[in-house]
């Protein structure tokens, strides 16, 4: 393998002929560079994509913070270069390296790669072929790094089960420190592949895949995941932390524009509300939040080691912030004079939500006003648990309007369970709706923006076991909607059902889905992500090549009792939790916060000892071993027919 030396002057010589230089070069405001020599264990912390969208990935910044803050391990990072930049490497046998110190990706101990969905799989093959590290987890010996993947793509690791020796189900910032001690007293040790393996899988979080062998009936489904040996665990139970670390505060600055050039701070992990085909908030669960003062003081120092003029206040749901209010007054107290703007994402639809974004913008009105009501008819919301009143839409639209904003942007999805064309139809007069508050207000300069996305059930949620649409229903629902949408004052976006397609082969497959990945990326794909490079052929190829039907794993509806090929993996919300609340779903029964009243979703259970050693308001499932909270967790579990 090559030097950092002899990788400087290749580079050298190609960042000349390639598009956007920068992104090969690091040297970054805020970069961290250790000895290399003198530290034991090094860690490459990889995204499967191109700089200008891992750099802002939060989750890989959190773990580049807080793996060099360990003395004995350094981090560094390392993207998917362009497809220009990848030619030229491999004509040149330039190998993949680390933007800090140029060490070839196979120097490595260990190669963390995010995944955060799973249409950047095939780029993890382009990572770990340009890094010369063997594809397949079996090939590799005692001389290669440990491949390890975390992200929410990994709550069903099986499609990417040949390629990663351990995956992280769950919170990474704890696990990741465990693995890595692992394996620096295992190379300490002297330890040998095999043995690191047994060694991580006895590891809160981690899945071994190769410990584990699957099984299928003769019509396909899946029929057992069984551990290999004695010791190796029957059910990964995903890992939390009890109490999030402190956000950062130093973060890279980058070299180029990326898609987020900004502060970015995570105010609260997890949800409450139960939408049934949100995946994020299923998996992430339990509730988590950060201390306003804890935020607002990471945001200043952020912004003084930076120079950022943008701060984004991340969650899934950022109005049920318990404290946003005085988050975001206080934010605008002692930003708002330095000219820093500053986002909340991910509101709900109602009053409250539109004051917190007045409290925060000022006199500024820059951008849309975006309300993701998902579906159009209440029938359809009550369907995937996100009721909201047509009226209060409306109503929080005309406030929107009349508070200054022009253009509100409106994200639905279509292909939901039990979904007719009516239901269809009514986005479209929704939007409509939606316009025509506006023009009471504002006259033609009102706009609505309606983006247009189509549903894939997702393991770990009460919908697992539906079908997706076809491409064909697809289409017609695309098409539906683009005939009644033709105002010039209404923008229509949507997603390509090929795109979808993809995405639910690779979300819901099982362990033989390896053999397409590999084959479709034998063949070219790669950049999956991106309109231009994105070859649905390739893929309709691999599947026949595998001898495999992809829509066995799309159209077919899955009976309840069937073994889901990533039931082996515990989210921490109970199997029994996900069928009630589909049998709820199918019954347009509405559940309610959790917040409000637990409905024993099974975290508890799960996760007992370690809420009963963090009381407080920090976490916000009830506390467990007394109290008021703990009473009405009781009843409410009770109520679900289930010890909370
Ligand atoms: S245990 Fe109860 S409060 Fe906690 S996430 Fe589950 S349903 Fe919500």
């Amino acid at each position: 393998m090559l030097s950092p030396a002899e990788i400087e002057k290749r580079l050298l010589r190609l960042l000349p002929r390639v598009e956007k230089p920068a992104r090969y070069v690091g040297g970054e405001l805020n970069q961290v560079v250790k000895p290399w020599a003198r530290i034991p264990l090094r860690v490459a912390l990889a995204f499967p994509d191109i700089y200008e969208i891992g750099m802002p990935n939060l989750g890989l910044a959190a773990l580049y913070e807080l793996v060099n803050q360990q003395p004995e391990m350094l981090a560094e990072r390392v993207y998917v270069p362009w497809p220009d930049m990848q030619a030229l490497m491999r004509a040149d046998e330039l190998p993949l390296f680390s933007l800090e110190t140029r060490h070839a990706l196979r120097d490595f101990d260990l190669v963390g790669i995010s995944l955060p969905y799973e249409s950047i799989y095939t780029n993890v093959l382009s990572l770990l072929a340009l890094g010369g590290i063997p594809l397949l987890a079996n090939a590799r010996t005692d001389e290669d790094p440990l491949v390890l993947a975390g992200g929410h793509a990994t709550f069903n690791p099986e499609p990417m089960a040949d390629f990663i020796d351990a995956f992280v189900i769950g919170d990474g910032e704890e696990a990741l420190l465990d693995v890595a001690h692992c394996l620096l007293e295992a190379k300490r040790n002297g330890a040998g592949r095999a043995q690191r393996l047994r060694a991580l899988a006895a590891i809160d979080g981690v899945y071994v895949p190769a410990l584990y062998d699957v099984s299928y009936h003769a019509d396909g489904r899946v029929a057992a995941v069984d551990p290999r040996e004695d010791g190796v665990p029957q059910q990964i139970h995903k890992r939390v932390v009890a109490v999030l670390p402190p956000p950062l505060t130093r973060p890279l600055v980058p070299n180029l524009d990326t898609v987020h050039n900004r502060v970015a701070v995570e105010i609260m992990r997890g949800c409450t509300r139960g939408c049934r085909f949100c995946h994020a908030g299923m998996v992430t669960r339990p509730v988590r939040e950060r201390s306003v003062e804890a935020i607002v003081e990471a945001i200043d120092a952020a912004l003084e080691a930076t120079g950022f003029g943008e701060v984004g206040l991340l969650s899934l749901s950022s109005s049920d912030y318990s404290q946003a209010l005085e988050l975001v007054r206080t934010v605008a107290a002692r930003f708002g004079s330095r000219r820093i703007n500053i986002s909340l994402p991910s509101l709900r639809i109602e009053s409250f939500s539109v004051e917190l974004m007045q409290a925060l913008a000022g006199n500024s009105r820059r951008g849309g006003f975006t309300l993701a009501p998902e579906a159009a008819s209440e029938r359809m919301r009550a369907i995937i648990n996100k009721p909201v009143a047509t009226s209060q839409l409306l109503e929080t639209a005309r406030e929107i309007f009349s508070r200054g904003w022009h253009t509100i942007k409106l994200y639905f999805m279509i292909g939901h369970p039990e979904e007719t064309l009516a239901d269809v139809e009514a986005i479209a007069a929704l939007c409509q709706a939606v316009l025509a508050e506006g023009r009471r207000v504002l006259g033609s300069r009102a706009k609505v923006h309606a983006g247009i996305s189509t549903f894939v059930p997702k393991p770990h949620t009460p919908f697992q076991w539906v079908p997706c649409d076809s491409l064909e229903q697809i289409t017609a629902k695309q098409l539906l909607l683009r005939q009644r949408l033709r105002e010039r004052a209404i923008k229509l976006s949507w997603s390509d059902p090929h795109e979808t397609m993809l995405e639910a082969w690779l979300a819901r497959g099982d362990r033989r889905l390896g053999a397409v990945v590999l084959a479709a990326w034998q063949a070219g794909a790669s950049f999956d992500a991106w309109r231009e490079h994105f070859r649905f052929d390739l893929w309709q190829q691999a599947f026949a090549a595998a001898g495999l039907a992809p829509e066995f794993y799309t159209h077919r509806p899955r009976p309840l009792e069937e073994r889901l090929p990533w039931e082996h993996i515990d989210a921490g919300v109970s199997q029994r939790f996900l069928r009630e609340d589909r049998a709820w779903s199918a019954a347009q029964r509405l559940r309610d916060d959790c917040r409000e009243r637990c409905s024993a979703c099974g975290i508890l259970p799960t996760f007992k000892a370690l809420r009963a050693a963090h009381p407080g308001p920090g976490w916000k499932c009830p506390e467990v071993g007394g109290g008021a909270a703990a009473t009405a967790a009781a009843a409410g579990a009770a109520a679900a027919g289930e010890p909370a």
